[in-house]
């Protein structure tokens, strides 16, 4: 291992998690030691999912050298130069008539601005981790817009948080002690027990358990119930048969109305619920409204749980570049934006694309079993830091480096803030700083062919 693998040998306060879109900027790290044989660090302040993250850079199943797949030799991988290996991923995706670049919500925005200028070099399509998990919440803000707020002014000013779809205490485990829930504010003096929360949710979660009031209604209603919620506050008697539908009774949504219109500040957190079941980004678009129109009693605002790190930087990036938030086809020379026609579960589905390059991407926990196979076919190429099934089926594996940690850069957190994240390391690598790095340099033997 490289002697200048640690950067510094003290404590490091302040350093920002990219373990999940929470980006806590509290995390404190102690260097073990510096010996280059025996590494070790300590963290402190992050969750478990934290502490996976930053554990990651001593992973046993770290990447640590480029590899090719060798057809002559059974499809066995081989390991390769990094030259040899950028010489052919650049052949990969120079040779393709219409390659899709896939970038996951782990990489920092500059990562992912120099994917879509390559991905517009190439004619091909950009997508990212938006169009296989909250893609909904961006599309139901295209259409109504959004209250939102940061972090910071739900932490201090609300006292009811609404979580629909959410389940935080474990996909975003600090969200309630660092942002929504446990810390005092105006309104909340003594903390978790000046505010109420709401859980909506068909499951009995965690999150549910803790909360004031579980609105267990049926699975796959919540567009019935949010339109029920909203002529109720127009006035007007919804028709008796949402209680059937829903599973909840008019009395109870008119209990929860008055909650939300009597608090002094209230959020609604969306989760991958309500983006997931019937209806998708129309839920989305119908909670915005709730909240938009519940500002004529009091305020109100809403935040999306974002999954990882920087699932939300794609989206500001491409949108600043191209004007549109996910899945944007090249091929016509100019950006085209069509959800469900340019996002990656319908492209590969339809073997639209004939090459693929996977950065940092986990797209074996999204991708429906077609769409893998599909992904097996064609030539692919996985810039990733650690093992799984994706780099397994790549034809070319480039070590990734692991953004935020061993290398700096714009994360954008589940409040829509960018936040810059400094490096705790250098990369372990001497052929590559940062994944930004790794795709300049790709684009840049790509330009050297086309
Ligand atoms: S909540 Fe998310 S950002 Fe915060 S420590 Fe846990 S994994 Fe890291």
């Amino acid at each position: 291992m490289d002697a200048l693998f640690w950067k510094r040998t003290m404590t490091l306060r302040n350093v920002i998690c990219p373990g999940c879109g929470a980006c806590c900027d509290d995390i404190q790290i102690d260097f073990e030691n510096n010996d280059a044989d025996e590494p070790g660090i300590i963290v402190k302040n992050a969750c478990m999912m934290g502490h996976a993250k930053f554990s990651q850079v001593l992973s046993d199943r770290r990447i640590r050298d480029p590899f090719i797949r060798d057809h002559l030799d059974r499809g066995t991988f081989r390991k390769a130069s990094w030259e040899e290996a950028l010489d052919k991923a650049s052949c990969i995706l120079a040779n393709a008539k219409r390659p899709l670049i896939f970038l996951g919500g782990d990489i920092t925005c500059e990562a992912m601005q120099v994917g879509l200028l390559l991905g517009e070099h190439l004619g091909g399509v950009v997508d990212c981790i938006t169009s296989v998990s909250d893609g909904p919440v961006a599309m139901g803000i295209q259409e109504a817009g959004q209250v939102g707020a940061t972090a910071g002014q739900g932490k201090i000013r609300s006292d009811l948080a609404v979580y629909w779809g959410a389940n935080p205490l474990e996909s975003m485990p600090r969200h309630m002690s660092l942002y929504a829930i446990y810390p005092r504010g105006y309104w909340t003096k003594r903390g978790w027990p000046d505010r109420t929360i709401i859980t909506v949710d068909p499951r009995r979660s965690i999150t549910a358990k803790m909360s004031d009031i579980h609105i267990q209604l049926k699975a796959g209603t919540d567009y019935e119930f949010l339109s029920a919620l909203l002529t109720l506050l127009h006035g007007i008697m919804p028709h008796p048969s949402v209680e059937a539908v829903t599973g909840i009774s008019i009395d109870e949504m008119n209990e929860v109305l008055d909650i939300m219109k009597g608090c002094n500040c209230g959020v609604i957190y969306l989760g991958s619920g309500i983006t997931s079941s019937n209806g998708k980004h129309r839920n989305v678009e119908l909670a915005l409204h709730l909240a938009a129109e519940l500002n004529r009693f009091t305020k109100f605002v809403t935040g999306s749980l974002r999954s990882n790190c920087n699932t939300g930087g794609f989206n500001q990036t491409a949108s600043a570049l191209y004007g549109f938030p996910f899945g944007i086809d090249f091929s016509r020379g100019y950006p085209r934006y069509n959800p469900g026609e340019y996002t990656t579960v319908n492209l590969l589905r339809e073997r639209d694309i004939d090459a693929a390059l996977l950065v940092s991407s986990n797209l074996d926990a999204h991708l429906p079993a077609t769409c893998v196979e599909y992904l097996a076919e064609i030539p692919t190429v996985c810039i990733d830091a650690i093992q799984g099934p994706m780099t397994r089926l790549a034809d070319v594996v480039l070590p990734g480096v692991i953004d935020a940690i061993e290398s700096e850069g714009t994360l954008h957190r589940f409040d829509g803030v960018s936040v810059y994240s400094r490096s705790i390391m250098n990369s372990p690598f001497g052929f590559a700083d940062s994944n930004e790095h790794i795709l300049k340099q790709l684009f840049d033997k790509v330009t050297k062919i086309i």
